[in-house]
């Protein structure tokens, strides 16, 4: 698909969701991608980029033309140590999931004056591999990023691969719901537009912008 194509399909599931298309960012996935193929999709005017890896996404950009209109979203893991740099570097981290990284980057908001927005991320599958915070600790641990002063912004998941992803979509939209969460982090290539109609606010889309992944 070109970026135009996408477009059109994120104003369609809008339209049936009968949701407003502002409502939805389309996160243009960039990790692991080819330069030239990154500069195609700024050339045609994007400006919110997402990246997993803290030290790939500080290269990357600081290869490539400024914008002040750019975001950066991190969406894969972070590991303490790491935080500082993200916190620097990106507008929006979606992979939240521990109270450790949640007290690290709430000491970094205090001494910088300034935070990304945070999307608490949610092993909604309950799968032992998978990062993020299970269903039964969501309550709790969005109560303890609150009282820390993180600026939560909503809740995230990447869904089993294996299972229909619209349950995992409207199991977190009903946990955001009754947290007080706007922020919907999901829906990727596969299955953007499900996630439209349940509700995502930000989609996360790779492979169907750029192409397979080297
Ligand atoms: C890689 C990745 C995506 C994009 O996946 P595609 O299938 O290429 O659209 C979205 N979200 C996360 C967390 C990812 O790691």
């Amino acid at each position: 698909m070109s970026l135009e194509e996408i477009e059109r399909t994120i104003l369609e599931s809008c339209a049936q969701a009968g949701r407003p298309r502002q409502d939805v960012t389309l996160i243009a996935v960039s990790k692991v991608q080819p330069d030239a193929r990154v500069l195609d999709v700024i050339g045609a005017g994007h400006t919110v980029f997402g990246e997993n890896r803290v030290q790939e996404a500080q290269d990357r950009w600081a290869r490539m033309p400024a914008d002040p209109a750019r975001q950066l979203h991190l969406l894969g893991p972070l590991q303490t140590n790491k935080a500082r740099p993200a916190a620097e570097l990106f507008d929006t981290i979606h992979s939240l999931d521990r109270i450790k990284l949640a007290k690290t980057l709430a000491r970094l908001a205090q001494e910088r004056g300034t935070s990304p927005q945070m999307f608490v991320q949610v092993n909604t599958g309950e799968e032992p591999q998978k990062a993020g915070v299970l269903p039964a600790d969501v309550d709790g641990f969005v109560a303890e990023c609150r009282a820390l002063d993180l600026p939560v912004a909503g809740l995230m998941v990447i869904p089993p691969v294996d299972e229909t992803p619209s349950l995992h979509f409207s199991l977190l939209a009903k946990m955001a719901e009754r947290n007080g969460l706007a922020g919907l982090s999901m829906g990727m290539s596969a299955d953007f537009e499900q996630a439209i109609a349940f509700g995502a606010t930000h989609i996360r889309v790779g492979t169907a912008i750029f192409g397979a992944r080297g």
